[in-house]
């Protein structure tokens, strides 16, 4: 009789625009694993802060109140969720004054120390295996994961890809675009706390020249390899 797969844990990090995102999820649903998009956690303590008067630029202020919002993520790649004090965040965490908060909020240590316990917990969880994509997931969050790919790209096609997601949006043009991500990236590499880093165990995928397609069908082989040898 053929034994099911035992679970395994992805951990997939890298900087913004490297298709991180639309990779983790659609890699999850093939291979019927949970996924957990850590971005969207840091994203929806930012917005908590904002919404909540707190001034994101004062470390102190942050820290102190770092404890109290209630932050609920679901887990299904094909409709994953996330709730702040039971209220659903998932469009106000994308807009533009989050973005621009989010690599101040998250750099506070005590932020981290929060939604990285959170993020081991939901791991813990997962009994049929987690695609878990983020900054700082092979690293320190999941240091022991089964499997750590890093996703790059050059900022030229990062930026496009960006501009992209945000047609009909987006007023202010490839190059706007281009530098808002090498400063957030500056910011979240920068950073003391667990900065975004490559794992020195992680596999790196290079997607500048890869369609969506062909970053998943990668991602897919380098997972099944992995199952095999479990
Ligand atoms: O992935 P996304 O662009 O939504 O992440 C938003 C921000 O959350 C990042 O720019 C970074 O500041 C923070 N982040 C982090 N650690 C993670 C995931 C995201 O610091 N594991």
């Amino acid at each position: 009789m053929e034994t099911a797969p035992a679970p395994i844990v992805v951990a997939i990090d890298g900087p913004s625009g490297t298709g991180k995102s639309s990779t983790s999820k659609a890699v999850a649903v093939k291979l019927g694993l949970s996924y957990l998009d850590t971005g969207a956690q840091y994203r929806a303590i930012t917005w908590w802060m904002l919404t909540n008067g707190i001034d994101v630029h004062d470390a102190a202020a942050v820290a102190a109140a770092a404890g109290k919002p209630a932050i609920v993520s679901g887990t299904d790649p094909a409709a994953p969720t996330i709730t702040v004090d039971g209220v659903d965040a998932s469009g106000p965490i994308r807009t533009q004054e989050v973005t621009d908060a989010v690599s101040a909020v998250s750099a506070v240590p005590r932020v981290r120390a929060r939604i990285t316990e959170l993020q081991r917990s939901i791991a813990a969880d997962a009994t049929r295996g987690m695609v878990v994509e983020g900054r700082d997931i092979g690293t320190t969050v999941l240091p022991d994961a089964d499997l750590k790919i890093f996703l790059t790209a050059s900022p030229e096609a990062r930026a496009a890809r960006r501009n992209g997601e945000l047609a009909g949006k987006d007023t202010t043009g490839l190059t706007a675009t281009r530098a808002a991500l090498l400063k957030r990236d500056q910011a979240d590499s920068s950073r003391k706390t667990s900065p975004l880093a490559k794992a020195d165990d992680a596999v790196e995928v290079d997607t500048t020249d890869l369609t969506l397609e062909q970053v998943i069908e990668c991602v897919v082989t380098l997972i099944e390899e992995k199952q095999r040898s479990k």
